[in-house]
């Protein structure tokens, strides 16, 4: 083998052999959120030939629109909320997900808005109610 010819590591690659270094974010952390896209791949080999394998990407739930699978977390779905802020989900929280499926960034303020509501009105409204 040639030295010096190697193929060139691509950037994303470059980013999955550096996962787990470095992560601003906590992985068991079901509300990680990220106002910078967080990066995706396409799915490997040994996914796609698992018949039990759904590839989410583009699927939509309530705020969330599922960008691609995660490059840096395993078993985690990049999603970006309506909000402009991205988040991972696993496969089964996407596929349980119901109409108020949101970022902790909106859920955060609906649950504001609620209590506001209920200073100024005394009025109890679900936090649903703002997420729709
Ligand atoms: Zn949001």
């Amino acid at each position: 083998m040639k030295q010096g010819h190697e193929r060139p590591v691509d950037r994303m690659a470059a980013r999955v052999v550096g996962a787990g270094v470095t992560h601003e974010y906590s992985i068991s952390d079901g509300a990680v959120n990220s106002f910078l896209p967080l990066p995706v791949r396409k799915p490997n080999r040994n996914e796609a030939g698992q018949d039990c394998f759904v590839d989410l990407s583009g699927r939509k739930f309530g705020r969330l629109t599922v960008v691609g699978i995660s490059a840096e977390v395993n078993a985690r779905w990049v999603v970006r909320c309506v909000c402009g802020s991205y988040g991972l989900r696993t496969a089964k929280t996407i596929k349980n997900a119901d109409q108020e499926a949101c970022c902790h960034q909106c859920h955060l303020l609906a649950v504001a808005k609620r209590k506001d509501l209920i200073r100024r009105t005394g009025k109890f409204v679900d936090t649903k109610e703002f997420l729709k």
